[in-house]
């Protein structure tokens, strides 16, 4: 199968769950994770009309943003260290694993002296798993507040990653956790915070996903084949 072929499938099974759940197909958008992938196999997709590409590494995001054409908007969704903020400014319109308030504020600090704004989602640790990144479903109020006072950054939404399962089914719980977070924040009425989005869903389980309320589903193996290394 081609790229083109695998996003022509993948699209219509994300129609497919959409409506199964009686949402709109056009809430849910596909962020195509290239991490690892050639220039070659993002320029294969952007022709079949993919815009959102995530990746999760500094040097590789940087790279291809200087090797591909404009009109790709590139979300970083990897666990990003404070001293790397500064390599990726401008360049990303969505970063998906905002996870602690110093990076945070090294992010508001960076996008600050461009003098503009970087949206951001906060990325919860649902599994509480050690070796995921995340803050803890108890601590996220606390952080969505401190994150909400940065002038240049804004809080969009909430990212999670559940822990791997060979059923999809039993990751909804997880994703059903995440939208009820959401709810929560949303209920809490923090000025400049809006719960608009819910990045949740891989290749695996993208559907289950959206059947919970998914609104950015990030997939690659199924788009791209298997990755060779990380
Ligand atoms: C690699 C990765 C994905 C995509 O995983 P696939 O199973 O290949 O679809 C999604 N989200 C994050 C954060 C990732 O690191």
């Amino acid at each position: 199968m081609s790229i083109a072929d695998n996003l022509k499938a993948i699209r219509a099974r994300i129609s497919e769950a959409a409506l199964r759940a009686g949402r709109d197909p056009d809430t849910v958008r596909l962020v195509a994770v290239s991490k690892t992938k050639p220039a070659a196999a993002i320029e294969e997709a952007r022709n079949c009309g993919q815009v959102i590409f995530g990746e999760n590494y500094v040097q590789e995001l940087v790279a291809k943003t200087a090797e591909l054409p404009e009109g790709i908007s590139w979300h970083f969704i990897g666990n990003l260290q404070s001293n790397k903020v500064r390599q990726i400014v401008g360049l990303v319109d969505l970063i998906h694993s905002v996870d602690r308030i110093s990076l945070a504020r090294e992010i508001d600090r960076q996008w600050g002296e461009l003098g503009r704004r970087c949206d951001v989602l906060i990325q919860v640790n649902i599994s509480q798993e050690a070796t995921k990144g995340g803050t803890r479903c108890d601590e996220l109020l606390d952080l969505v507040a401190e994150v909400a006072r940065l002038p240049h950054l804004r809080v969009k939404g909430l990212m999670t990653m559940p822990p791997f399962f060979d059923n999809p089914e039993a990751a909804r719980p997880y994703f059903r956790s995440l939208r009820e977070l959401a709810q929560q924040v949303e209920a809490a009425e923090i000025p400049g915070v809006e719960m608009c989005e819910l990045s949740m869903g891989m290749s695996g389980d993208f559907e289950a996903a959206i059947a919970e309320g998914a609104t950015l589903v990030r997939v690659g193996s199924a788009l791209f084949g298997e990755r060779e290394y990380r």
